[in-house]
């Protein structure tokens, strides 16, 4: 009997559930992927949009694209989800599944901190990039402060890359001397997860760059007309702030029974299944705890991952076989440095007792190992 597969979300994680699932199951079985945009955006390209290597329509794909390949694409909000009677209602239409694939990511609330929104740029904003850009052309003296509001964030280096690439950008102009560059943030050290080395290593590469390290810094507001950022404990003044805003449970989830107590999707951390069968959530919107304490990055890569393993178990149970596929925390990211350099950071962060993470580089083959990816991704999932 043929079954209908329904995938809310056409970021990282949903376009390859998409991609893999119409590879492997039959024409009888639907593949539909709803999503209220419509283009995918591919979020580890908005940095050198930032540096002017790209152009936003470079690193941006029409999802209408998807039908020629057999996957239905729905342009819509998704409103309710009903996994007890297998309804998902969207602005359009509602739909009805066999087997549902949560991949809404996280929502960005820069609203939830009072000044925020009217003081500086969103660094996770791909309209805000380019403004940025233009911004920092003109940008001659002062201070450059780069904020992380609150934690978890996707892609922990981010913020990190976004220091080093404009620290980059200001040099090359000469201007550097003239702007001081200060990074906020709440953690205690650089992307903390990935373990104390890798930590002391992307704080060493901000020493060098004389970029000000500010960490386990907790924001409260900000005052746009003063320009001041509001800690708990001190005010920080600024000419410049670039963001990364806080990241909230998407709407349409926070009123359904899929959250654990993270507040965030719960799941089978190998099989990324909910508590409700054949209902599976991945990427950003889940957590999953790992060994150590700590949550598994929002990352595109683990999204990519789970994805992948997602699928092969729906295509093993529509098949009806044993769904036997089980993530294994492994991923890598890239650290992009300027000069056509980054760094890679690879592991696995399912390894007990802790993450077991290393990182290579800083050199030119990674960076070009992140284009060579960027362009396997535009072209392979469209
Ligand atoms: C600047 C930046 C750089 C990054 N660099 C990297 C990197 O180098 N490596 C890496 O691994 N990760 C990186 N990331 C993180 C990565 O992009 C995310 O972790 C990843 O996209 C998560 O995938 P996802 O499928 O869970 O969610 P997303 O990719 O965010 O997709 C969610 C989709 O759901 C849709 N949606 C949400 N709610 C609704 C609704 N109610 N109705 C309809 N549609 C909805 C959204 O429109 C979106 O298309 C970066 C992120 C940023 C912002």
């Amino acid at each position: 009997m043929s079954k209908r597969i329904v995938i809310l979300g056409g970021g990282i994680g949903g376009l390859v559930a998409a991609n893999r699932l119409r590879k492997k199951l039959a024409r009888e079985h639907e593949v539909i992927l709803v999503d209220r945009k419509t283009r995918h955006e591919f979020n580890p390209s908005f940095l050198w949009v930032l540096t002017g290597e790209r152009e936003v329509p470079q690193i941006c794909k029409d999802l209408q694209l998807l039908e020629k390949k057999g996957i239905q694409y729905l342009n819509a909000e998704v409103q309710n989800i009903d996994v007890t009677n297998k309804q998902v209602k969207t602005s359009v239409k509602n739909i009805s599944y066999d087997f549902l694939v949560i991949a809404l990511g996280a929502e960005l609330s820069p609203q939830s901190i009072p000044g925020l929104s009217d003081s500086g740029y969103n660094l996770y904003q791909l309209e805000e990039i380019p403004k940025l850009r233009d911004f920092i052309k003109g940008f001659t003296s002062g201070t450059l402060a780069i904020l992380v509001c609150k934690l978890p964030f996707k892609c922990p280096a981010a913020p990190y890359e976004s220091a080093l690439l404009m620290d980059y950008l200001l040099r090359e102009k000469g201007l550097r001397d003239k702007i001081e560059i200060k990074l906020f943030t709440p953690e205690g050290i650089p992307m903390k997860v990935a373990g104390l080395k890798i930590g002391e290593a992307v704080k060493q590469m901000l020493r060098e760059r004389e970029i000000v390290f500010n960490p386990n810094q907790q924001l409260t507001s900000i005052d746009p007309k003063k320009k001041e950022v509001h800690f708990k404990d001190k005010k920080e003044n600024f000419d410049l702030l670039v963001y990364v805003p806080p990241h909230k449970i998407p709407k349409v989830l926070e009123k359904t029974d899929l959250l654990s107590e993270s507040g965030w999707v719960g799941v089978n951390p190998k099989t990324l299944e909910t508590k409700f069968p054949r209902v599976f959530a991945l990427g950003d919107a889940v957590n999953i705890k790992l060994p150590s304490g700590l949550p598994l990055p929002k990352a595109g890569v683990f999204a990519h991952g789970e994805a992948e393993i997602v699928a092969k178990n729906i295509v093993a149970q529509v098949n009806e076989e044993e769904p036997r596929h089980e993530f294994e925390g492994k991923g890598s990211c890239f650290l992009e440095i300027g000069y056509g350099k980054a760094a890679y950071a690879t592991g696995n962060f399912y390894h007990e007792p802790k993450a077991q993470v290393k990182m290579k580089g800083p050199g030119r083959i990674w960076h070009w190992g992140k284009v060579l990816f960027e362009k396997w991704w535009l072209w392979h999932s469209f």
